[in-house]
C-alpha cells in the first residue's frame, strides 16, 4: 500500500461586493451590511457615484504636471457645490445627485 502525500487542493466559497468589488467576505450576511454603506452603491447617491464628483487633483489646475497635489489645493469636490457648508466628502443621499455617466 502506498500513502500518497501531496498537497490537497481545498475550494471555498466567498462573496463579494458587487459595487465595488474589493470586499469579499466568506459569509453573505457581512457583504449584505456592507453594500448598506458601500461607497459604490448608487441607491446611497453619494458623490462617489456621482457626475458632478470631482475627484481629488481634478478640481482645477494641477499643482504639478503629473497631476498629483501635494498641496491640497484641490480636495475632492463637488461641481455644482450641492455639498452643505463644513460637509466633508463624500457625503450620501444628496438632492443633486446624478448617475455618473
Ligand atoms: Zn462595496
Amino acid at each position: 500500500m502506498t500513502i500518497v502525500d501531496l498537497p490537497t487542493p481545498v475550494v471555498v466559497t466567498r462573496h463579494q461586493c458587487p459595487f465595488c468589488r474589493r470586499y469579499t467576505r466568506a459569509d453573505a450576511k457581512r457583504i449584505e451590511d456592507h453594500m448598506t454603506r458601500c461607497w459604490k452603491n448608487p441607491a446611497l447617491r453619494n458623490c462617489k457615484t456621482c457626475e458632478h464628483h470631482l475627484p481629488a487633483m481634478q478640481s482645477e489646475e494641477y499643482c504639478n504636471p503629473d497631476g498629483w497635489c501635494a498641496c491640497g489645493s484641490y480636495p475632492e469636490g463637488c461641481d455644482v457645490d450641492a455639498a452643505p457648508a463644513g460637509a466633508t466628502f463624500p457625503i450620501s443621499n444628496c438632492p443633486k445627485w446624478q448617475a455618473a455617466p
